[in-house]
């Protein structure tokens, strides 16, 4: 089966809202196993529609169509697809109740009931999270799929009903996994598996994304078994190359993970930093729990406050300066004994644009992580813009702290 994913709606257009839909839809495709071969964006237009709509259907095994389906004048992606089928239209009694249960008394309009024609012969996709149905019209060997366009309707209304549906139609079952690796590029990765990329079933894909690299293993078999075990099996061969890099995988974010480890091993952290300004304690912060494994976190921007809070010595800041290994060490051990927590970790850089010297650069950052009476200390050459350099030292940070983590298992 090969699929199109049109998106309606002007304001795509004109650049107010990213064509997340289309992203989203097209990754949970491929996750079936179905090959997109087109995406379009067209405006609330009805010759345009009619135009796009068309050839979508001819081309394409299945369309699925995202917004256009509200109850304005200007939505009109159902009556195009019904018009293009030449399906006549019934006033589904049903949908009409649903959509008086979803708001709740507050008064439905004269035109929601434009919401509840229905196509004669097509699939309702009951929508609790909105007042449009979303609907699946199968007609002359072609699937149509039209969602609203919210991403808060769309997304849960695939992931319940289409997806079930569509996995319904294949006689194979797609899984897949990604593993998530940091420390290393996408070309040194593509490098390190170049053999394990040429493999047909399962598939490994690599995707550059912010501060990490991930692989995504994708096999096609018969059964889930079968399926696991060819996830299984190349997981094995990625991880015999790069295991060092893997942090996680799936959905799990780095500082979930780092979290995660902490809590498991009953462990605490502390973070004394500079150059991030407290993005380390907040990223920690994002994880729900953290409390019980976040003791604190400080901000020293200035020397001062170096001293001040985390026992800094004045003698290491006139010698080596903020910027150094020995400064991140002192910094990385003060908060430690400060707080009293388990692991204590010091960033300090040189975040730019301005304030870098050809011996300490914009991007330069050391990162001091003590742990039960050592302290390894890290020394990074970042690259990109201020938010960037903070962003990345943060990550550095996270790994740092995982490596030592996953020594105490
Ligand atoms: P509604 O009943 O809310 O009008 P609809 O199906 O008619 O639903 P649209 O009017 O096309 O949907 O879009 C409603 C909102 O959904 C848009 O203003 C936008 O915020 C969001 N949206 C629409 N299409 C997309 C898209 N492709 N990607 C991300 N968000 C989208």
């Amino acid at each position: 089966m090969n699929a199109e994913i049109i998106a309606v709606g002007t304001e795509l257009l004109l650049g107010d809202i990213l064509n997340t839909n289309a992203q989203f839809l097209s990754r949970e495709l491929s996750g079936l196993g179905i090959d997109v071969y087109y995406q379009q964006v067209v405006g609330d237009n009805p010759a345009r529609m009619k135009q796009v709509i068309g050839e979508a259907i001819s081309r394409s095994d299945l369309v699925i169509l995202s917004g256009g389906l509200g109850p304005t004048d200007d939505d009109l992606t159902k009556e195009t697809v019904t018009d293009y089928f030449g399906l006549p239209l019934y006033f589904d009694e049903s949908v009409m109740e649903e959509m008086t249960a979803y708001l709740k008394g507050r008064k439905l309009s004269v035109s929601n009931r434009k919401q509840a024609y229905i196509p004669e012969g097509a699939i309702v996709i009951h929508n609790n999270y909105g007042t449009a149905p979303g609907i699946i019209i199968e007609k002359d060997e072609k699937i149509v799929v039209m969602l609203p366009g919210p991403p808060r309707e769309l997304e849960p209304l695939f992931c319940e009903q289409v997806r079930p549906y569509l996995r319904a139609k294949s006689d194979f079952v797609m899984k897949s996994k990604v593993l998530r690796l940091f420390g290393i590029g996408e070309s040194t990765l593509g490098e390190e598996v170049r053999d394990l990329m040429e493999s047909a079933n399962p598939t490994l894909a690599p995707y550059a994304k912010d501060n990490e690299v991930t692989l995504r293993i994708t096999a096609k078999a018969e059964s889930e078994e079968e399926a696991d075990h060819l996830i299984c099996d190349m997981k094995e061969k990625v991880t015999a190359r790069v295991g060092a890099h893997i942090y996680g995988e799936d959905e799990e974010e780095l500082y979930a993970v780092v979290c995660r480890m902490l809590k498991e091993r009953g462990m605490t952290i502390a973070a004394a930093e500079s150059c991030t300004a407290g993005l380390f304690s907040a990223t920690i912060a994002n994880w729900p729990g953290a409390s019980e494994i976040l003791h604190e976190g400080v901000v020293t921007y200035a020397n001062r406050a170096k001293e001040k809070y985390l026992g800094v010595s004045s003698q290491t800041l006139q010698s080596v300066g903020a910027v150094s290994p020995e400064t991140a060490q002192e910094m990385a051990e003060g908060i430690r004994k400060a707080s009293g927590a388990d692991i204590g970790v010091g960033i300090t850089g040189i975040a730019g644009p301005g304030g870098g010297t050809p011996e300490k650069p914009v991007g330069l950052v050391y990162i001091g992580v003590a742990h039960e009476g050592r302290t390894e200390v890290l020394e990074r050459n970042l690259h990109g813009t201020r938010k960037k350099v903070r962003e990345a030292s943060v990550m550095n940070a996270l790994f740092a702290v995982r490596k030592i983590l996953e020594k105490r298992s």
